[in-house]
């Protein structure tokens, strides 16, 4: 017998009779003799309706209770699935975040799991019972709840898959797998086999959306394989773990220099003109930044010209009312002549473990990028990336050039 942790994205249990079959699976692991977790998400586009009543309330909700507004649509979903489960005559008992024991800090809307208690979980295992438990929500010391940042359900489900020390953790989506690319936007995209926790680290990170980052982390830090799969059929998906086999879908590993392409749109570029060329301005900047919980994802900085300097950075769209915020602060006290905020861009990025060794990968790139006209306005690179700030409106181009260039489509 063992412990599967299974998660259920938003679309899975999109209707009523969606979330009947969700509980067909459900029950079928468990009559397999499987101890059986279910994370699941909100109903549908729950979370993104009640965004936008917020947004129809305030321009600025507290983020306390956006934290209360949110967790309210996970709790529908929870207990939905827990009665089309008990109409299959199995016992089953729904959790909310606090109830399973997810203790987090208290960045609200974007807080990061500390703890998952697990007692009551392995209570209500131990009492033969299938235990659903509420994503994306957790629960600070003092008793607040907190949701863990857009897709934070993928979370929540690794971080109580490590707990449990679980079997798997399968990650239940609207696609067959992990794909070289978002299959929704270039079909030509190939359903990789696997990939190591450091790939899709990258991937997530840079904006495919499909596993929220910090479940990659987790699932790195504590060694759980993450089987992200369709909840639609019963097709192998993508195993994501430590170390990759050699065969990665049709090609050989030694072959593969990109693995993917992801690109964000919830990106924006912001722009410090004629800041005092001196010491510790950059770490003024930065810091106050960091003070506000803002991440800060590329940075760079001009040349210097008569003792002064150009510094553009990027944060999520998200971020950027705060940002401005803390610069027109910092900026009064540093003398920064001039600000300017541009959101009308993307991040398009390729990512592979084969870049380190593979000299000319970033000049294939822009290369793409080049034959379709598209201007890159920033570049950043690592051992296993390479990143550029384009106009928004270039994204789909720039994916599917991208994707071509490196001959990442199917067969
Ligand atoms: P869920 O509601 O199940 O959490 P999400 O919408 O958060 O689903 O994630 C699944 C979506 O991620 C897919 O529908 C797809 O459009 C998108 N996606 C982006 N990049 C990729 C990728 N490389 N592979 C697979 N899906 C991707
Ligand atoms: N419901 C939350 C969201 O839409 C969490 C999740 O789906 O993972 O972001
Ligand atoms: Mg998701």
């Amino acid at each position: 017998m063992g412990i599967v942790v299974q998660k259920y994205g938003g679309t899975s249990v999109g209707s009523t009779e969606k979330i009947k079959n969700v509980a067909r699976r459900v029950v079928r692991y468990k009559e397999q003799g499987n101890q059986v977790v279910c994370v699941v998400s909100a109903v549908g586009h729950t979370t993104d309706q009640l965004v936008q009543m917020a947004r129809e309330i305030t321009d600025d909700p507290p983020k306390r209770e956006m934290d209360m507004l949110l967790s309210t649509g996970e709790q529908i979903s929870i207990s939905l699935l827990a009665m089309a489960i008990k109409a299959t005559s199995h016992d089953v008992i729904s959790l909310t975040g606090a109830q399973a024991g997810i203790v987090t800090n208290n960045v609200h809307t974007k807080a990061k799991i500390m703890e998952v208690s697990s007692d009551r979980l392995k209570k209500e295992l131990d009492a033969g019972k299938i235990v659903i438990v509420a994503g994306f929500q957790g629960v600070t010391i003092d008793n607040e709840i907190t949701t863990l940042g857009r897709g934070g359900s993928d979370t929540t489900a690794v971080a109580v898959a490590a707990a449990l020390r679980a079997d798997v953790c399968e990650i239940y989506t609207d696609v067959d797998g992990v794909y070289t690319t978002d299959p929704r936007m270039v079909p030509e995209a190939r359903k990789l086999s696997h990939i190591t926790y450091d790939e899709m680290l990258e991937l997530a990170s840079l904006g495919a959306g499909v596993l929220q980052p910090r479940a990659v982390e987790f699932g790195k830090i504590h060694d759980v394989v993450i089987h992200v799969r369709s909840s639609l059929n019963d097709n192998k998906g993508t195993i994501v773990k430590g170390v990759n086999d050699m065969d990665h879908g049709s090609q050989l590993e030694q072959d593969i220099v990109v693995t993917g392409v992801a690109y964000d749109l919830n990106t924006a570029r912001i722009g410090l003109f004629n800041v005092p060329d001196k010491p510790g301005v950059a770490y003024k900047v930065f810091s106050a930044l960091a003070e506000r919980n803002i991440n800060v994802d590329m940075i760079i900085q001009g040349t210097m010209r008569n003792g002064s300097n150009d510094i553009s950075f990027t944060v999520a769209k998200d971020d950027v009312k705060a940002a401005l915020e803390v610069i027109e602060v910092v900026g009064k006290e540093l003398n920064i002549e001039k600000v300017a905020c541009d959101q009308n861009v993307s991040k398009v990025s390729i990512v592979g473990a084969g870049m380190i060794t593979n000299p000319g990968v970033a000049a294939m790139m822009f290369e793409a990028l080049a034959e379709e006209h598209i201007n890159i306005h920033m570049i950043s690179t690592s051992e296993i990336k390479v990143s550029c700030i384009i106009d928004k409106e270039d994204t789909e181009k720039a994916v599917k050039a991208v994707h071509k260039k490196f001959n990442l489509e199917e067969g």
